[in-house]
């Protein structure tokens, strides 16, 4: 009893009660975020492992609010997704990392794609083919340009209806790549039964690859896997040279992470572009 009173303490705590209006207010300030400009892209290059020349950047969500500061997408991308707001933002940052994709283009750097997360709540509405369509019109970017990253977990729930919309979505000319890949369920029969071009192994596979030797096993078979199925297989979370040569050594194609670079604004991602002439 009296531990029951000690949790029924904490649950009126001061501490707990300003997490919860914090979780309310921040409902409230994303709903007005996109009005209100406050999201932004930064963009992680993906390197050919081989040469480390740049093949496309993945754009990656922020948010500064003026009462919550930065807010990262862990923590607010959860939430546009349980209150549905995740549908405007992601129309959002299609639209406006097609926009930034063109700039680079014109900016003397075509043959970069763009790599952009999509959510599952997304996938289940049946707008994204429509607003794909638009922001590749909008831009006038060809689609062979855009990549949709697709989390594993979230294809699961409903495969037919998945498999439907990538298959629509990659006939109009753009790559699908999946997300995370090894964290989810079903990985292996997502493998043979969706429409897909790229596997991303998931970071934490790569954390500690050069120091444990399961891990570089598994990392290993799912190289070979991606392979045998004629897709291209990228590694993310590479965070120093001795993980980058292990994993071009193992066949990987792609690399990103840390030690190529950090996420970084249009502008700052332009001045590395045109300083090393694509890394
Ligand atoms: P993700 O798609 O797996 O993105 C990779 C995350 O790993 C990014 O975190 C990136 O900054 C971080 N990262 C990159 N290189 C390294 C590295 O070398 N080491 C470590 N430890 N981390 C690295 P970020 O930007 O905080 O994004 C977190 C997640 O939020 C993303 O994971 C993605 O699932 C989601 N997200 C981000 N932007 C969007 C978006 O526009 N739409 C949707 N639906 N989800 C998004
Ligand atoms: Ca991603
Ligand atoms: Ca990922
Ligand atoms: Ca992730």
């Amino acid at each position: 009893a009296k531990e029951l009173g000690k949790n029924n303490f904490q649950f009126f705590s001061p501490e707990l009660n300003e997490r919860v209006h914090k979780q309310l207010d921040m409902e409230g300030y994303l709903r007005h975020a996109v009005d209100r400009n406050e999201l932004r892209l930064e963009y992680l290059p993906i390197v050919n492992a081989t040469t480390g020349e740049i093949n496309s950047i993945e754009a990656l969500l922020r948010w500064d609010n003026p009462e919550l500061g930065r807010v990262f997408p862990d923590v607010f991308i959860p939430l546009a997704e349980s209150t549905g707001l995740i549908v405007p933002i992601g129309d959002w940052v299609l639209e406006t990392a097609c926009q930034h994709l063109k700039k680079i283009h014109d900016a003397g750097w075509s043959n970069l794609k763009v790599s952009v997360n999509i959510s599952g709540r997304q996938l289940e509405r049946n707008t994204l083919v429509g607003t794909v369509k638009n922001a590749l019109e909008s831009s006038g970017l060809m689609p062979s340009s855009l990549i949709l990253e697709i989390t594993e977990s979230l294809l699961m729930k409903n495969m037919k209806a998945t498999r439907a919309i990538l298959q629509e979505l990659r006939s109009l000319g753009l790559g699908i790549s999946i997300d995370d890949f090894g964290t989810g369920y079903s990985s292996l029969n997502s493998l043979m039964i969706l429409p897909i071009d790229t596997l991303k192994i998931d970071k934490s596979f790569i954390l500690e690859v050069t120091s444990n030797s399961q891990n570089l096993s598994l990392v290993q078979g799912i190289i070979l896997i991606g392979h045998n199925l004629n897709l291209q297989v990228v590694a993310e979370g590479v965070e120093n040279l001795e993980q980058a040569n292990l994993l071009n050594t193992n066949g990987c194609d792609e690399l990103q992470g840390y030690y190529f670079s950090k996420p970084l604004p249009l502008e700052s991602l332009l001045d590395r572009l045109e300083n090393t002439r694509g890394f």
